[in-house]
């Protein structure tokens, strides 16, 4: 027989949603978050017993409910936040759709204590509601759930490990908390305070750590780590549009065009940033947990985000005179024979171009005096510049004395042409690699070494870096001055194609810290 039609009870309804809604204690702890931040709290203190299983309670000193609101906000669609569809496009809250406490009191023990004023207390047993009556409280608001997915047991299922939750809960509050450093957060686990956030204009800091660089634009604000720091995953990557936290790879990808060269290519820089669009170019309702949104115009918003990430890596401070220089001489790093590098143009120059002077070079670092005294890694400097050469300067290769003979590889075949687009000019001739010419950077004597970093990854960035650190070579501090002087030609002359920073201004701080922690 064909089974009827029928009308699921409201309860039934509210628990199938609740699985789009709150899918784990995570999700929950983030929709009550966002109510308490929605009625304006200045303080919220989470605690979770469990993972967050066994007790979510979460308590502010927001604007609390009247003892009707505190009936009605537990309806599914009963929402203080809009009153039309025409609302999304103004919204200014966190929450919209009326959605989250039915669904959460629909699967879970659900205590609300809530005062505007007059306080009230309603107990909800499975969406089923037990009790309402006075209580005692302050103005604000009080939400406990126990026993979540107690008659759920597919859902219960399948959650985490208490760990897990608790590091997930963890993450949300922290991720949650840099977006309003005007209010005090807490999270206790099983008793124990783990997180206390006072309100403070450093909080990035506090939660975070330290970021090297800071993202400026309209609407934009945040940082972005140095390269060497990226990592395999986006889970650095935090991005707030209108201080709601969203996940967004069109932004991500902005940034990581933003960092260009100076990050390898399945890498994600840790990021942290604030956009402000305005709410007509956002769609938040576009995801069941308010986790993506679409961006009206996403061309023009990936161009604002990469070029503030580029912007943020352009020292400002350091070169206050124009960098008008002639093209230094072609230099190469050839240890023997006739060297084509020119001594480097007179000291008093210097003074009068670039105000800057090579001190000494101590190893692989040349130390140079400015308006600060600059630190520059060599290796680095080399890599980056090598990097540029082979990328884009084809063709300046310099033909040799007498070609390099190396003994045929396996796979070399394939090699020749990759080499040549390079500016590496080589054929095959019974069984040898011979090398014809070489770019200036690429030293004929170390030449198999760059080789062999390349064959390993074929990947040019690499190479570049692995090659200058494993040359280990002397700079003469002519050399060196030379390398600093055409590194500041290359667009991205902070790091080299590996993340590593290739200079950095000494501060006198940073001398007196030496001092004091001897
Ligand atoms: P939404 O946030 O989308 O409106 P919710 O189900 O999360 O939907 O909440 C329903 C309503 O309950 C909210 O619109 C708000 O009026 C009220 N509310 C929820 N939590 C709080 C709170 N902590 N303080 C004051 N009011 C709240
Ligand atoms: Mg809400």
């Amino acid at each position: 027989m064909k089974p009827k039609i029928i009308r699921l009870p409201e309860v039934v309804i509210n628990q199938i949603a609740a699985g789009e809604v709150v899918e784990n204690p995570a999700s929950i702890v983030k929709e009550l978050i966002e109510n308490s931040l929605d009625a304006e709290a200045q303080a919220i203190c989470v605690e979770i017993v469990g993972g967050g299983q066994q007790l979510i309670r979460i308590e502010d000193d927001g604007c609390g409910m009247s003892p009707e609101d505190a009936l009605l906000c537990l309806e599914r669609h009963a929402t203080s936040k809009i009153r039309s569809v025409d609302d999304l496009q103004s919204l200014a809250t966190l929450g919209f759709r009326g959605e989250a406490l039915a669904a959460i009191c629909s699967v879970s023990h659900f205590e609300l204590k809530t005062s505007d004023g007059t306080a009230t207390r309603v107990l909800v047993e499975g969406g089923v509601i037990k009790t309402v009556e006075p209580c005692a409280r302050n103005r604000g608001t009080t939400i406990e759930v126990r026993s979540l997915f107690y008659n759920v047991p597919a859902r219960r299922k399948f959650q985490k490990s208490p760990s897990a939750n608790t590091a997930q809960v963890t993450r949300i509050v922290e991720t949650v908390a840099l977006a309003h450093p005007e209010v005090a957060f807490s999270l206790i686990v099983n008793g124990k305070k783990t997180v206390d956030l006072k309100p403070s204009a450093s909080r990035i800091e506090e939660v975070l750590g330290k970021f090297e660089h800071e993202v400026k634009g309209e609407g934009i604000l945040g940082y972005v780590a140095a390269p060497h720091k990226a990592m395999s995953t986006r889970t650095g990557q935090i991005l707030f549009v209108n201080k709601r936290p969203l996940f967004s790879p069109l932004i991500s990808k902005a940034v990581k065009t933003g960092f260009g060269t100076r990050i390898a290519e399945h890498a994600y820089p840790p990021f942290i940033l604030f956009l402000e669009v305005c709410p007509e170019s956002i769609d938040v309702n576009v995801h069941p947990q308010k986790k993506e949104a679409r961006f009206k115009d996403e061309k023009i918003l990936f161009q604002k985000v990469q070029e503030a990430v580029e912007r943020a890596f352009s020292p400002s401070f350091i070169f206050t005179e124009p960098l008008s220089f002639d093209p230094p001489p072609a230099f190469s790093f050839l240890e023997e024979g006739p060297s084509v590098s020119q001594p480097v143009v007179e000291e008093k120059e210097f003074d009068l171009v670039f105000a800057e002077r090579p001190l000494f070079v101590l190893k692989n670092y040349l130390f140079v005096q400015k308006e600060h005294l600059i630190l520059v890694d060599l290796a680095a400097a080399h890599a980056r510049l090598l990097f540029e050469s082979l990328n884009k300067e084809k063709g300046l290769s310099q033909a040799l004395m007498w070609p390099l003979e190396i003994p045929w590889e396996k796979g070399d075949e394939e090699r020749v042409a990759s080499l040549n687009e390079m500016g590496i000019e080589c054929r095959l001739l019974n069984r040898t690699l011979l090398i014809d010419a070489l770019p200036a950077l690429l030293d004929p004597i170390h030449f198999s070494h760059f080789l062999d970093s390349w064959k390993i990854k074929r990947r040019l960035d690499w190479a570049a870096g692995d090659y200058c650190r494993r040359l280990r070579k002397e700079y003469s501090i002519e050399e060196a001055f030379q390398l600093w002087r055409r590194v500041q030609t290359c667009r991205d002359f902070l790091y080299d194609p590996l993340g590593h920073r290739i200079w950095a201004p000494i501060q006198l701080e940073d001398l007196e810290s030496i001092l004091v922690s001897k």
